[in-house]
């Protein structure tokens, strides 16, 4: 399984597609490999070729057009019609690059191609039409192997990122009015969209949306950096020297016709197709000096185009603005997972960023798509998700590594006053019924206890977890 936009290690993808060996190497080494009837492509745009002792300096000239499409052009002794590029065309081959700023050795799946367009022989130039929304999924007997990554480097950034969106011109002055002050119904986008897509909208908003988007700009460098948007990024929308909104990604779709239905072409001919769709918009007053000073730019900086800032400089933003959303947490997949729990103590500078994504975890197990209010397994009483938080039972740093990962351990707790009650032992439940300790109460905190204590759990399940609410019990009443 690869996750779009992640990169990998040639050793990463051998790994994941369990390649013995002896077939390693040499042609992987190359443009073009295939393994098990899959083709894979590894295109460098705008870099040479490089990060391999074993690889030759290529340089093909590979770019993105104006569509988004790669121009990829073969190694020079191939044919249309020789029977590798022949297999190769009648396939959905995965496509990976590299490009500036991809981080040393590493290749960015960045979705399957499916050729458009075909020209010359000794080399053959093919475009391929990327398809970016899914992440794919494919049979292989010994898929579930764990990437080690180097030096636990994590290849992907850890954290949401920021992403700058001046809009002070008329154009996006006039969109910002059309389709995120006002929002645009779901009826009005759904038939330029997928099914999938529109699932995706259906349940995140109820009938209507707030969205953006941005010209493929020029040498597609927009498109590149839309690329790099991901659901959980924070948007801020900025004019007239100051920053005055903040707002979520919540999806993000390419759609030219949706983007020409909701706000025709700019002087130049070209629509804002990449498009992103947004939630928790919220307005600020930030100067431009003091967004400067978060970041590390002069203090007369002023920010020019639509940019994604690097995790060091997005975890700047999040700290001094507080910016993340509690909603649209970025999701990991198992094997990151895994890798984020065991990193979780040794890395105590990340601890925030990982508790996040550990939150993220649970929160989509709790909470699937859709769910915006919940009940308390403490109260019962049900919040919007944003005040609920997945509360392990037995203590975290008292776990180990598997019981951390087991999610019979979690239940999701209110910021009433549930969560830190039970954390600091004020509330147990035992044999399935919560109990108060009445240690040193105030009278406040007495009125707020009576209504919970010899209440049933409904989260207690006796074969599952009672081992980790015996255990809080225990802890707390020594
Ligand atoms: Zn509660």
């Amino acid at each position: 399984m690869f996750d779009i936009y992640s990169s990998y290690t040639k050793n990463d993808i051998y790994k994941i597609l369990n390649v013995p060996k002896d077939k390693q190497k040499g042609h992987w080494n190359k443009g073009h490999a295939s393994y098990d009837n899959m083709h894979f492509i590894f295109a460098n745009i705008g870099i040479a070729g490089s990060g391999f002792s074993s690889e030759r300096q290529y340089d093909y000239n590979n770019f993105f057009d104006e569509d988004g499409n790669l121009n990829w052009i073969t190694e020079n002794n191939r044919k249309q019609n020789s029977p590798i590029i022949q297999s190769l065309l009648s396939s959905n081959p995965y496509l990976f690059i590299r490009e500036e700023g991809t981080a040393d050795k590493h290749w960015e799946f960045v979705g399957i191609g499916n050729s458009i367009h075909i020209e010359g022989n000794n080399p053959v130039k093919i475009v391929w039409n990327i398809d970016t929304d899914k992440t794919y999924h494919f049979q292989s007997e010994k898929a579930d192997v764990t990437i080690l990554r180097e030096g636990k480097k994590l290849a992907r950034s850890d954290t949401n990122q920021i992403i700058l969106q001046p809009a002070g011109n008329k154009d996006s002055r006039e969109h910002y009015e059309d389709t995120i002050t006002n929002l645009v119904s779901l009826r009005r986008i759904e038939q330029y969209l997928e099914s999938d897509d529109m699932e995706i909208l259906r349940s995140i908003y109820k009938d209507h949306a707030p969205l953006w988007g941005v010209t493929p700009g020029k040498k597609s460098i927009n498109f590149k950096k839309w690329k790099r948007v991901r659901v959980g990024d924070v948007c801020l929308f900025s004019r007239d020297k100051h920053i005055f909104s903040s707002a979520v990604v919540a999806h993000k779709v390419h759609s030219k016709r949706l983007a020409l239905d909701l706000w025709q072409r700019d002087a130049a001919g070209s629509t804002w197709e990449y498009i992103y769709f947004l939630d928790e918009v919220k307005k600020h007053n930030i100067p431009y000096k003091d967004f400067n000073r978060s970041v590390g730019y002069k203090s007369n900086y002023v920010i020019q185009g639509f940019d994604v800032l690097s995790p060091e400089k997005s975890h700047n933003v999040f700290e001094d603005f507080n910016l993340s959303s509690s909603i649209h947490l970025d999701l990991i997949d198992d094997k990151e997972f895994h890798n984020t729990v065991q990193d979780m103590d040794e890395l105590s500078g990340k601890h925030l960023t990982l508790t996040r994504k550990e939150q993220g975890k649970w929160r989509k197990m709790l909470f699937p798509t859709g769910t915006r209010r919940e009940k308390c397994g403490i109260c019962k009483n049900e919040y919007t998700i944003d005040m609920l938080v997945c509360a392990h039972i037995k203590k975290r740093s008292k776990c180990s590594i598997d019981e951390q990962k087991d999610f019979n351990n979690i239940v999701p707790m209110c910021k009433f006053g549930c969560d830190d009650l039970f954390e600091k032992g004020y509330i147990t439940v035992v044999n399935g019924r919560i109990m108060v300790n009445n240690k040193g109460l105030t009278e406040p905190m007495l009125k707020y206890l009576s209504n919970i204590d010899g209440n049933k759990c409904d989260f207690w399940i006796k074969s599952n977890n009672d081992k980790y609410f015996q255990w809080h019990h225990e802890y707390h009443n020594q």
